[in-house]
């Protein structure tokens, strides 16, 4: 048995051999506590809807990835994040969860109550059980200002710790093929926001990132030895500045379909593994037509979180759908093994228990877990069996 969210992950993660449970009609508000600002939801709700009730209550999640389609337990399942060397996962801000178990107990889980069941099912690849309902710390509600500004890559990697430490959200994209990099500064304030008029937004987030974009990638496809003159257009985006709601800048609409792997290493790796990509791309003769991206977070303490006890960078891979990304996912895995790599568990890779338990200091206490609530394998598949083992 297998709960699916949204079925957004790029892994078989929430593939089921035999019965498939879909959430997406349990997806309702249970409650919303503003004088100890948390939010109980059911498991299937999508982040888009749980940020606009949010909203309304003038209250925020604190922090986010770059889509809003997934479902809050999808989400939690496979350690999604955002940027923020502050910030955690979106993990690490659930405070209690209910989960039936396969013995079909209902269990309410949370730091004090259920601890050790708590702390692994908070990212718990499904394999735990299926989660009922989440409770989540929030916050008041909180404008970001946003700058977003092409940079020659080699100046961010020499100031790489000045961007991430006096920034709470900074990201960044390599363009393969070029020397440049899109920057994104996003701040926290309370100002009034000044978003992009709607003609800004729809040129720049509608028709470069997307339509543009995805031609740029369909003409990539069609004649590989393009895209390196194609990727110079790219910087040419320019300067952007605006500040809206938190919700509205942290995720966006995509529409380009594409693959991707990201891996998590030690935010002190980042610069020399980024270069290292940077060579591999030169010397491999790749022909690459998407971004790499590059984010960052604080540690966690969650056993199976890609952030689990130390401080993150993340660098994601993608290619373009119908391309074949496994020889340059290979290559780029092979350099993030050197840093103890940990793959998101929703994007692909080709690991295997043996290769992952020696990189998450608390991988046995999650076995203790499963093993506990799921001997029998009520909740594994064949992606789980090949990542945690049978
Ligand atoms: C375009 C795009 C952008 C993305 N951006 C980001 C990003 O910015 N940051 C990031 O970290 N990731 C990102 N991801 C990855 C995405 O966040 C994860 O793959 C996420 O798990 C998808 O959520 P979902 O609801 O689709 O879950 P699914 O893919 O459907 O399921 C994921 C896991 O959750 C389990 N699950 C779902 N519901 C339950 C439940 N009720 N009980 C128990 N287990 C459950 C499933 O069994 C499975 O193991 C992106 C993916 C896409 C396609």
């Amino acid at each position: 048995m297998k709960a699916v969210g949204s079925g957004h992950s790029f892994t078989a993660i929430a593939v089921s051999e035999e019965v498939l449970v879909d959430l997406s009609n349990y997806d309702e508000i249970v409650a919303i506590d503003k004088i100890n600002q948390t939010v109980t939801v059911q498991s299937g709700i999508q982040l888009s809807k749980l940020n606009q009730a949010l909203y309304e209550n003038s209250l925020a999640m604190q922090n986010l990835g770059d889509i809003a389609y997934q479902t809050i337990a999808g989400a939690i399942s496979t350690s999604t994040h955002g940027t923020g060397a502050k910030f955690t996962g979106i993990a690490n801000q659930v405070v209690a969860l209910r989960i039936v178990l396969a013995d079909s107990s209902i269990v309410e889980c949370s730091a004090n109550v259920n601890a050790q069941l708590f702390s692994c099912a908070r990212v718990g690849l499904g394999a735990l059980g299926l989660i009922s309902t989440v409770t989540l710390k929030v916050v008041p509600a909180f404008n970001l200002a946003v700058i977003e500004e092409p940079m020659r890559v080699d100046d961010v990697l020499q100031n790489l710790d000045l961007h991430v430490d006096s920034n709470d959200h900074f990201e960044f994209f390599w363009v393969p093929h070029t020397g440049w990099a899109l920057t994104k500064r996003n701040n926290r304030n309370n100002l009034p926001i000044e978003p992009m008029s709607k003609m800004s937004h729809w040129y720049s987030k509608t028709l470069m990132e997307n339509y543009a974009f995805g031609a740029v990638c369909m003409l990539g496809k069609a004649r590989p030895s393009l895209i390196p003159k194609l990727a110079k257009a790219l910087p040419s985006s320019g300067r952007n500045e605006y500040s809206d709601a938190s919700h509205k800048v942290f995720a966006s609409k995509r529409i380009i379909k594409f693959y991707e792997m990201e891996y998590a290493i030690p935010r002190e790796a980042c610069a020399e593994a980024l270069n290292r990509v940077r060579r591999m791309v030169t010397d491999s003769g790749f022909f690459l037509n998407f971004p790499v991206e590059v984010r960052f977070t604080a540690p966690d303490e969650i056993p199976l979180s890609t952030a689990s006890n130390r401080e993150s960078a993340y660098i994601a891979v993608h290619i373009y759908k119908g391309m074949n990304y496994v020889p340059y996912f290979k290559e780029v895995e092979s350099i993030m093994n050197s840093y103890q790599g940990r793959p998101h568990w929703g994007k692909l890779h080709f690991q295997s228990a043996a290769t992952l338990a020696s990189r998450y200091p608390q991988w046995d206490v999650f076995q203790a877990v499963r093993n506990q609530v799921d001997p029998q394998r009520m909740f594994s598949n064949q992606y789980l069996e090949t990542v945690l083992g049978k």
